[in-house]
């Protein structure tokens, strides 16, 4: 391995590959290093539509289609006695195309896509220490099958899941959400029912009196069937029924939506526990390195919007990389600006899905949420395409787009009633006219991939373009 590189990349999921594969695209020399030998197990399988531009940007969308994933029609709610669906086909062009995924496969091509493109990828190698100066990270330790070594680096990038090396060792910020104290509890099964409800290959997600199921078809011919649940519920039904698989068959004996579909199926290996993995960290950057995906934040997997966010973050800490190291802003403002559009897209979600468990309310209650949480296109849409656009995590995506399009007013000087345009994203953030050049700016991040994403679709004020 080489003893220096522009950039670090710690872990090869979806957020590391998809950082590491964005940056090599821009020309940048990016190492990543990866614990474990691919492909290796992870749990997290529904994908939302919006993943779809985020992998065209990386070059991998026709290999993604092309591997024979289950296509995702959509999901089908039974929420709290209440039931509805949503299509991805009624979402248009944008909603079109996503995928039930194995993920050790799906995992597994993303990080080879990301070698093909340049980076220079490790696997079975992990970073055990960092070293900094100052507040700075500089240098990682790592060790592998190939012995131990040390690696230089310019940026940082922390991808390191919930293992978390940034903040679980170093900066020690990770806050636990108490509503979300969740265990899941989740297992494979053969020879399953398709369901007579919601879009072909859509996720089934249904209510239990303790928490909820999710039931996604995989490629393979098998059902993932998980239950979510609070922990204390958990550890009070386990204690009373005596162990984990009780307390899911018991669980499972009370959902018809989910039952009926393994009703006769054969249950494929054991049952898998996670618990704890609803998190924040307080910063998801700092001097000279970004936290992106799981390892800034996770959610829960209510509304399948790990992945998500994953290589939403990835593509917005690839850019704000890519503008510093081509010169054309300074770090505060690049990770600034990271740090505000990322967390938008998490506090969204965020208040999406506590309003989910909060409330039984009926799904009138959760669009009308979606309505208010809405930034772009308030105005035009109704409840139902609010909130549909919110949980296939193409709200973000159209954000970004308005972003770009306040940046631009800004940079070319047309008058506008907000003298900062990015003041929603973050109070204390300004752009510098001078500086900036108007066609690279770092504020207009997405300018790099502009035209996968569509973004010169807006109209510049003064229409020179
Ligand atoms: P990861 O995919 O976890 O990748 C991190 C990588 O870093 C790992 O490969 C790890 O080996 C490596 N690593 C860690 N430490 C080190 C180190 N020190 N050195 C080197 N490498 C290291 N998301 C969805 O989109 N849809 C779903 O349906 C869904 N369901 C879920 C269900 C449950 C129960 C849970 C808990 C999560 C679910 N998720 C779902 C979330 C999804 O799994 C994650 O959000 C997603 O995997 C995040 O990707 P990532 O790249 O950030 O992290």
């Amino acid at each position: 391995m080489r003893g220096s590189t522009q950039v670090l990349v710690i872990g090869g999921g979806p957020a590391g590959s998809t950082t590491a594969g964005l940056l090599a695209r821009q020309g940048f020399q990016v190492t990543l290093l990866e614990k474990d030998r691919f492909p290796r197990y992870h749990i997290g399988e529904s994908i939302l539509p919006s993943c779809r531009p985020i992998l065209e940007l990386l070059g991998a969308w026709e290999k993604v289609a092309a591997h024979g994933f289950q296509p995702k029609g959509g999901a089908y709610f039974f929420w709290g006695g209440e039931e509805w669906e949503v299509r991805f086909s009624e979402l248009g062009e944008d909603g079109a195309n996503a995928w039930q995924v194995v993920r050790s496969e799906f995992d597994a091509l993303l990080l080879g896509h990301a070698r093909e493109l340049g980076v220079d990828v490790h696997e079975a190698t992990s970073v055990k220490e960092l070293e900094f100066d100052g507040d700075r990270p500089v240098a990682a330790h790592w060790a592998g099958e190939h012995g131990r070594g040390r690696i230089a680096f310019d940026h940082l990038v922390d991808a390191s899941g919930r293992g978390g090396v940034m903040a679980t060792r170093y900066l020690r910020s990770r806050q636990f959400h108490d509503v979300f104290r969740n265990v899941a509890a989740w297992t494979y099964w053969k020879g399953t029912k398709k369901p007579a409800k919601g879009p072909d290959g859509a996720i089934t997600v249904a209510s239990v009196p303790d928490g909820w199921f999710w039931a996604i078809p995989l490629h393979d011919g098998t059902l993932s069937v998980g239950l979510v649940t609070g922990r204390d519920a958990f550890n009070s039904r386990r204690s009373e029924l005596g162990g984990v698989d009780e307390v899911y068959h018991r669980a499972l004996a009370q959902c018809p939506a989910v039952r009926d579909l393994v009703d006769g199926a054969e249950q494929v290996g054991g049952i898998k526990v996670e618990q704890d993995y609803s998190y924040v960290t307080e910063r998801f950057a700092g001097p000279g390195y970004l936290l992106v995906g799981d390892a800034a934040c996770f959610l829960d997997p209510l509304l399948s919007t790990g992945v998500h966010l994953a290589t939403y973050s990835a593509m917005l800490g690839a850019a704000a990389i890519g503008s510093v190291l081509r010169g054309e802003v300074g770090e505060q403002e690049a990770r600034d600006f990271y740090g505000s559009v990322y967390r938008q897209a998490y506090e969204r979600l965020l208040v999406l899905v506590s309003v989910f468990y909060e409330s039984y309310r009926g799904k009138d209650y959760h669009f009308y949420n979606a309505q208010r949480l809405s930034v772009a296109d308030r105005d035009k849409l109704n409840l139902q395409a609010s909130f549909d656009r919110i949980i296939t995590g193409i709200a973000d995506l159209k954000d970004a787009e308005d972003v770009y399009r306040r940046v631009q007013q800004h940079l070319h000087g047309a008058e506008s009633g907000d003298p900062n345009p990015l003041a929603n994203l973050n109070k204390q953030h300004e752009i510098k006219r001078a500086p900036v050049s108007p066609d690279r700016a770092v504020a207009g991040l997405y300018l790099t991939y502009e035209p996968q994403l569509g973004l010169r679709r807006t109209q510049d004020p003064d229409g020179s373009r």
